[in-house]
């Protein structure tokens, strides 16, 4: 079959691979008709890492139709069955997996490097599990993971329930004041702030404003994606067109900052002369501190999270979405400790909300206007292209389908 494949630095290639079969009972292999590239693919495709090899499958954003199953998988999922496979790949037995926390499952966890549920599509770090930018895919653990959905409606109405539809539910759970996390509208009233327009800070901002928050404040410093907060009833600030955002964040909210902050940006190479001086600092570190995986950015990927830091209410919620990594990672723990800040993170457990969000995601009216948000819908071959594209923010794209079978 035809797979993307990682082959270094800022270069992805389409390859034929072996095709994938059902290798234990509780697999599923499942003919992919839709997979999406996600900023997280972007960290893979930005760096030269240890734990990357050429020829590594990529994508963890995945849906499709099923083709095999092993006995233990087929008492759920029966060949036919349309299905959205979660980027996280759980049991859903384990401690874990019964107490909400699906990307730590105890199951799947990778102890050789001591992180968390394996993921599709990560590398090494993440189990090895090749991904699903691909004709087909293994699904392990199928007894409990993939999503079945209805037959009718076009793939992007449910493609990102595999990965960044609950993670915007999740950063926006996580952003709750207080002890409201648990309620069902947890920032109704409040003042959120999303920093990072990208798809996923995309759906951060809707799910707050269908969940009640006053207020949503956007910020990113690319214009459709601004433009595109905006019609979804957003406030924007454009990073370029102002001096400090953290200025300006605590001018909008009358001095005293948002009840919460999202950052949906996570770590971020501009190739800023800050990040570059870091990089060639990094560079002439021992090894075994600087890990190749977290040198391709400095101090300015960091600038995400310390104007969340920053820039929160005192007594404020900082919610990260966004991924950062890495031993180098300065926290600002007096700021933290002195503001009272609360600051929720991780991965998100994408099952744990897959009931909350199926009205949503069935509604006839589309509330989350899911099935427009891709700006491309794009041939499996196109993948360097789309890559290219995607990491660049060129052609006003915002997010990429790429399609096996066109
Ligand atoms: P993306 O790269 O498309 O979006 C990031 C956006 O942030 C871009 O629009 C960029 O212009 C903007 N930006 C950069 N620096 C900024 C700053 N200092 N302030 C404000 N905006 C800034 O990526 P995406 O697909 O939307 O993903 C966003 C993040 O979420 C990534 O780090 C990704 O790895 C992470 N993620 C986490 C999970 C999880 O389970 N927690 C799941 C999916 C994605
Ligand atoms: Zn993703
Ligand atoms: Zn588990």
């Amino acid at each position: 079959m035809r797979a993307v494949t990682w082959q270094g630095k800022h270069d992805v290639r389409v390859e034929t691979v072996p095709d994938p079969t059902i290798q234990h009972d509780t697999d599923a292999v499942i003919r992919v008709t839709s997979t999406a590239i996600c900023g997280s693919d972007l960290h893979l495709y930005d760096i030269f890492g240890p734990f990357l090899k050429p020829g590594d499958v990529l994508g963890h954003e995945t849906m499709g139709v099923v083709e095999a199953v092993g006995s233990q998988a087929g008492q759920r999922l029966k060949v036919g069955d349309r299905v959205v496979v979660p980027f996280n790949i759980s049991c859903g037995t384990c401690w874990m997996c019964t107490h909400g926390l699906q990307s730590q499952c105890e199951t799947t966890q990778v102890t050789q490097h001591g992180t968390g549920a394996a993921l599709f599509g990560y590398t090494e770090l993440y189990g090895e599990v090749p991904g699903g930018q691909a004709e087909y895919l293994r699904v392990p653990q199928a007894q409990y993971g993939p999503i079945v959905v209805p037959h009718e409606g076009p793939d992007e109405q449910y493609l990102y329930l595999s990965d960044i539809l609950p993670t915007a539910w999740q950063g926006v759970a996580y952003a709750a004041t207080g002890d409201r996390s648990l309620e069902k509208n947890p920032v109704e009233g409040n003042t959120v702030v999303v920093l990072g327009l990208g798809p996923v800070g995309q759906l951060c901002v809707r799910v707050a404003r269908l969940q009640g928050a006053a207020r949503v404040i956007a910020v990113d410093r690319v214009t459709e994606r601004l433009a595109l907060a905006a019609e979804w009833g957003a406030e924007v600030v454009d990073q370029g067109s102002v001096d400090d955002v953290v200025e300006t964040l605590l001018k909008l909210t009358g001095g005293r900052g948002p009840d919460a902050v999202i950052d949906a940006v996570g770590m971020e190479a501009h190739g800023s002369p800050v990040a570059k001086a870091a990089q060639t600092a990094a560079g002439m570190l021992p090894k075994a501190v600087a890990q190749p995986l977290f040198t391709h950015a400095g101090v300015d990927r960091l600038d995400a999270l310390h104007t969340a830091l920053r820039s929160v209410r005192r007594g404020g919620t900082v919610s990260l979405v966004g991924v950062y990594g890495g031993a180098m990672d300065p926290v600002p723990m007096l700021t933290m400790f002195d503001r009272q800040v609360t600051v929720r993170m991780g991965q998100c457990n994408v099952r744990r909300w897959t009931d909350a969000i199926m009205p949503c995601v069935t509604s006839e009216d589309d509330v989350l206007g899911l099935s427009h948000l891709a700006t491309h819908r794009l041939p499996l071959s196109s993948a360097p292209a789309a890559y290219a594209m995607f990491q660049q923010k060129s052609d006003g794209c915002i997010k990429v389908v790429l399609d096996p079978a066109a």
